[in-house]
């Protein structure tokens, strides 16, 4: 018998349902397959970062998987219909009796493994897939109607419950095989063309950095991080976005490792505030199979694919470069293209900015965002860019409009953050920080950046107007 697991975002020894399941007839010879698609990543703008984020992930994973006897084998091809057909020549090859997964829950994903499925049965190679990437399958926690909701709090409510019947768990590490595959493992190359360096001191790579990470967080910050989540001159969220959105880690080690540190998170205590951005991310994901017309960038709420956007090339690339003349927003938009994530409150401020202030599709921003970050994932990503944009479900009202420069003045009150992004406004004092160029001509400096791009109050007028003529369209 030959057991093959495929591998795809669950880079990961520990709670690896599929890999677990694998591992559990001890007569069986286990590999595991990583099959790359360059083509089809492309297409889904996956940034060069991720992509060698994961690449290095693949290589740890695979080292601890040899430890095991467990060789990790590598493919590539272009996209998702040749990797079913790379996945079948493969079984072939080593006599593949059964192959486990873990689902992916996108909608190209979705189709590739139910093809998968389809030529294995036709093979007669059984396959095995296993829910994964949440905390409890998508379609587990439903209105009483049977529908999924579509509020955040009466989910979120409804999840808590069901968490308290019932806690997941987390599958432990397969052992060593007692019959090792006699197999070589392959070098795992670079995974494309678009492959891009990143900080590898910020990002260490692989399931041990991850656990090591959130071990850290449970215990050091989480109990404070409802106080300081909202800054970002402070370190004060868990930043394992990249490890669960690879699968480095998982959202029930996450939930399990809070409950072991702070067995009171569930019922409200401190650590909540935290299991409740692991709950947004379910959110999303569970949607995001609910409607799966989300996965092909469409609004959630009809009329406001009626919503007439501005095309303006030389302002998107303002917004995209960091130089609109809004600190906040420019030193967002620079940690992001530096190093590929962004804080939160970064994230819904830079995305208002794109939206309500420049009119500019909010597909512009989902994309761009896409092509820069680590932590890429479609659910989250298009969460937030819905949520900002008001095109969402339980997204912020179209007519609420960040100012971004009282945004700035709030949550990075000295523009500490701010300087350490935008060196060119290190004389600035603090209080004109978020005004800089005002600030310059009062007092006859020159400054090496750019004036407000915008102005604000104007812009807002428009796009109420915007909003509201898509809304009496409809
Ligand atoms: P923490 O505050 O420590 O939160 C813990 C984990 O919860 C995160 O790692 C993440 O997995 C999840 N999470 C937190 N907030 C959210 C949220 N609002 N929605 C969904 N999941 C959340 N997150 C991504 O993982 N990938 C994306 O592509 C992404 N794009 C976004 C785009 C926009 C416009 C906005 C407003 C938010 C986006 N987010 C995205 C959500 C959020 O900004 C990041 O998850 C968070 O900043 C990551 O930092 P952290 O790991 O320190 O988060």
């Amino acid at each position: 018998k030959t057991h093959l697991v495929w591998l795809r975002n669950d880079l990961r020894l520990n709670d690896n349902p599929a890999l677990y399941a694998a591992c559990q007839d001890p007569d069986a010879r286990v590999i595991a397959l990583y099959i790359a698609t360059p083509g089809q990543w492309q297409q889904h703008d996956v940034s060069g970062r991720q992509l060698s984020f994961i690449r290095d992930s693949l290589q740890h994973l695979s080292e601890d998987l040899s430890g095991l006897g467990i060789p990790l084998l590598f493919a590539a091809c272009d996209d998702f219909t040749q990797s079913v057909e790379q996945l079948s020549g493969i079984c072939h090859r080593y006599e593949v009796t059964q192959v486990f997964y873990n689902y992916q829950y996108e909608l190209n994903e979705h189709r590739r493994d139910q093809r998968a499925e389809q030529k294995l049965a036709e093979e007669d190679i059984v396959s095995q897939g296993f829910h994964d990437g949440t905390l409890v399958p998508p379609g587990s926690v439903l209105t009483g109607k049977g529908t999924m909701y579509n509020v955040y709090t009466p989910f979120s409510k409804a999840l808590v419950k069901a968490l308290l019947h019932e806690l997941p768990e987390c599958y432990p590490a397969p052992d060593k095989r007692a019959h090792p595959a006699d197999i070589q493992a392959n070098d795992i190359p670079s995974l494309s063309e678009q492959s891009r360096d990143y900080d590898r001191e910020c990002f260490p790579p692989g399931h041990r950095a991850a656990l090591q990470r959130l071990r850290k967080f449970s215990q050091q910050g989480a109990e404070e991080y409802h106080r300081l989540r909202d800054f970002p001159e402070h370190a004060g969220t868990s930043v394992l976005s990249p490890y669960l959105a690879t699968g480095q880690i998982s959202a029930r080690q996450c939930l399990l490792r809070i409950l072991h540190d702070h067995p009171e998170a569930l019922s409200g205590g401190n650590a909540f505030s935290w299991l409740n951005e692991i709950f947004w991310r379910e959110f999303y994901i569970h949607l995001l199979v609910a409607y799966p017309a989300l996965c092909r960038h469409q609004p959630f709420t009809d009329w406001t694919a009626n919503v007439r956007w501005r095309k303006d090339d030389e302002q998107l690339r303002a917004w995209q470069q960091g130089k609109t003349g809004f600190p906040v927003v420019d030193a967002a938009m620079r940690q992001l293209n530096e190093t590929g994530w962004m804080h939160n409150r970064l994230r819904m401020i830079v995305a208002s900015f794109l939206v309500k202030d420049l009119l500019i599709d909010w597909r512009e921003g989902e994309r761009y965002f896409m092509s820069q970050l680590l932590d890429g994932s479609l659910a989250a990503n298009n969460g937030g860019w819905q949520w900002a944009a008001s095109t969402g479900t339980d997204a912020a009202p179209y007519f609420r409009i960040f100012n971004p420069q009282l945004q700035g003045e709030r949550f990075d009150p000295a523009g500490n953050f701010i300087r350490r992004w935008i060196p060119e406004l290190s004389a600035v004092p603090d209080k004109a920080i978020h005004d800089p160029v005002n600030w310059a001509k009062k007092h006859g400096k020159t400054l090496d950046y750019p004036a407000q791009i915008v102005d604000h109050k104007q812009a807002r007028q428009t796009t109420l107007q915007a909003y509201e003529a898509a809304r009496k369209h409809n």
